[in-house]
């Protein structure tokens, strides 16, 4: 679904008289795979590069060296931008940002109205959208009125509206109360399972990707580690010198250790901790 081959990338500047400076190198040599359906996350700390590497991934920007193929059209083509967009969407930041109109449907409809599709097909579309995002019954409201959780569930069905094969979700929910998170995280968990659409989390959270196929973590422009979030949260020296903490249930299991618990794998998730110790305290 995505691929990339030593892609790397420059930010440069254009001075008054036209001069391109250097610039700053935000990507070196990433080469990832990403497969049809597939769940990734990708981890790193601020200026690690993620959201360059976002926006490589629907042509928002363009490779300096190496090359990127989304769907199979390589994102350098000039006659392929439409094609990739439709492939991959994008989820940003900051919901109000993403929206663009006074009513929720209406919102959802600006982008396939730009695909030129019949009307009937539209409205097919923003109905099925809003059901996958639970918000059909908010379809004749204002935006404004909606929580910040509900708004990006929105700017989701606007996306979902052009049915693209992949969705990258750059730290989407990272403006969000812990509500509107996993109100976001639900409704991207099931896209992905009954959809098969393949989404890329770019998150703060290590909640939000210990269920993840597989993680990135980048460091400093290149991705220095990847696996299942069982392979790479057991690393735990790589992950604290990229700069990110361990999941919770994790630095609870350190302590743990300390304490002279061993627990026999890397446990991820909070109730297969507590089944772990009543079966070692209580047996
Ligand atoms: P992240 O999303 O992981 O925080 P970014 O991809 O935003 O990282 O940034 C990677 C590097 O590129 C950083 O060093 C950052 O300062 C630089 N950078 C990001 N955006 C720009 C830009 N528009 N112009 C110049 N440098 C940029
Ligand atoms: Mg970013």
């Amino acid at each position: 679904m995505i691929k990339t081959e030593g892609l790397t990338f420059d930010y440069t500047e254009t001075d008054e008289s036209g001069q391109v400076s250097s610039g700053t190198r935000a990507l070196s040599d990433i080469s990832i795979n990403v497969h049809e359906g597939e769940f990734i996350g990708i981890l790193g700390a601020n200026g690690s590069g993620k959201s360059t590497l976002a926006r490589h991934i629907n042509a928002l920007l363009r490779p300096s060296g190496g090359t990127v193929w989304v769907g199979g059209y390589d994102t350098s083509a000039e006659d392929t931008i439409g094609e990739i967009r439709k492939l991959a969407g994008m989820i940003f930041q900051n919901p109000e940002n993403q929206i663009v109109s006074a009513v929720v449907e209406e919102d959802v409809a600006f982008g396939p109205e730009n695909l030129g599709l019949t009307s009937e097909e539209i409205r097919r579309r923003v109905q099925n959208s809003l059901a996958s995002v639970g918000m059909l019954e908010e379809a004749k409201r204002s935006p404004d009125k909606l929580s910040g959780g509900q708004k990006q569930r929105i700017a989701i069905a606007g996306v979902l509206a052009m049915e693209p094969g992949c969705i990258v979700l750059d730290e989407s929910t990272a403006m969000l109360d812990p509500a509107g998170r996993d109100e976001i995280l639900k409704t991207i968990k099931s896209l992905n399972c009954s959809r098969n659409v393949t989404v890329i989390m770019i998150t703060h959270h290590m909640k939000e990707v210990t269920d993840a196929d597989r993680l990135f973590v980048m460091k400093k422009g290149s991705v220095i580690l990847q696996g299942t979030p069982e392979e790479v949260f057991s690393r735990g020296e790589i992950l604290r010198d990229a700069g990110l903490e361990l999941p919770r249930t994790l630095q609870l299991a350190g302590e743990l250790k300390k304490a002279g618990i061993v627990l026999p794998r890397t446990i991820l998730r909070p109730e297969e901790l507590a089944e772990e110790l009543v079966n070692q305290l209580c047996h």
